[in-house]
């Protein structure tokens, strides 16, 4: 599944060939997406320039003089840049077409995603207006994770997954974090120290630059005639191995499950 580390690069790989770019069209083949595309997509944003492309959590935000498209790549979304015309392949579900003929290519096997349009302010989008802060921005620190677990039971992992405290922090990440940070997984959130949490808030910061940088090595691959852009696999240190033995202290890894997801840690080093 796309991360936030992908759609990051996906948005540094796309926004190079697009910014300032006018759209002269927009094809529909498959509109079933998680919601329906809307109908009037090809009319609404004909003629409208991308001002900009951004990424707000996993959402990458196409801004426009009238409004904002949203793209969110789901379970197995992916966007790529075409610099001319070629037949679609089985699940090219959507074309943007720019004046110079660039088209910008949405696949999505499974149909998780989403391609969204508003006009309403977009800090305003009922999808977007409860999320907390980016993580890799000054407004998420240890301070604020601190703050909002005072008083409260709550596994930390589950804490740091929860959207309205941080965005982006995927299952991987918090597992990797957590290591990092040799904070256990399950310790209850209200227990945990400024000092420890400051530390987690950073080590949640190194995790996700680390996998941004590794992604920009794939950069290349959004424009591609014939495939589409891989997710990149990292080098991970928990997410993975259970009972193999950890890279700090050679005991076996234990999993559990938390919030029904995977969850895998070190009992000595993480307390
Ligand atoms: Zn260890």
């Amino acid at each position: 599944m796309p991360e936030l580390p992908e759609v990051e690069t996906t948005k540094r790989g796309i926004a190079p060939y697009i910014e300032g770019q006018t759209i002269t069209d927009v094809i529909v083949r498959q509109g079933n997406l998680r919601w329906a595309v809307p109908e009037l997509l090809s009319q609404t944003l004909s003629g409208l320039q991308i001002q900009s492309v951004s990424r707000r959590a996993k959402y990458l935000l196409f801004t426009t003089e009238t409004g904002t498209l949203l793209i969110h790549l789901g379970m197995s979304g992916s966007l790529r840049i075409l610099p001319t015309y070629q037949n679609p392949a089985k699940h090219d579900h959507i074309d943007f077409i720019f004046t110079d003929g660039t088209i910008l290519r949405f696949n999505d096997p499974r149909r998780f995603g989403s391609v969204l349009w508003t006009s309403a302010p977009i800090d305003e989008h009922p999808l977007l207006k409860k999320l907390g802060p980016e993580p890799l921005s000054s407004s998420f620190t240890g301070e604020q994770l601190y703050k909002q677990s005072r008083n409260r039971k709550l596994p930390v992992k589950s804490f740091i997954m929860d959207s309205h405290i941080v965005v982006g922090v995927g299952n991987i990440y918090a597992n990797e974090a957590l290591f990092m940070a040799k904070i256990l997984p399950t310790r209850q959130i209200g227990k945990i120290s400024l000092e420890r949490y400051e530390k987690l808030a950073d080590c949640i910061k190194v995790i996700l630059q680390n996998a941004i940088a590794q992604g920009g090595t794939t950069l290349r691959d959004f424009v591609n005639e014939a495939g589409k852009p891989g997710y990149f696999q990292q080098q991970l240190q928990v997410y993975g191995r259970a009972d193999l033995p950890c890279h700090a202290c050679s005991q076996p890894l234990s999993e559990t499950r938390l919030s029904n997801r995977t969850t895998v840690f070190c009992s000595q080093c993480q307390r």
